[in-house]
């Protein structure tokens, strides 16, 4: 599973950073960035997603091969 963040949609609150700092990361440009989807917890990542005013932030399948989701 990897964090996701739309771009388009960030405005930049820092909600997400605030909550959640080791995944959310407010850039240069002002907007979210995901610094690390491992070792997720999935309920304070799931307060980031609710807690997005923008509903930018979502979680989605990947195909790194090392996270739990392809174990
Ligand atoms: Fe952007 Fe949503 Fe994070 Fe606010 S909570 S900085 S809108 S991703």
């Amino acid at each position: 599973m990897k964090v996701v963040v739309n771009r388009d949609n960030c405005i930049g609150c820092g909600a997400c950073e605030a909550l959640y700092p080791e995944v959310f990361q407010i850039d240069d440009e002002g907007l979210s960035t995901v610094i690390s989807s491992e070792n997720i917890d999935d309920e304070k990542l799931t307060e980031a997603i609710e807690g997005c005013p923008t509903g930018a932030i979502s979680k989605e399948e990947c195909d790194c091969h090392k996270c739990e989701c392809q174990k």
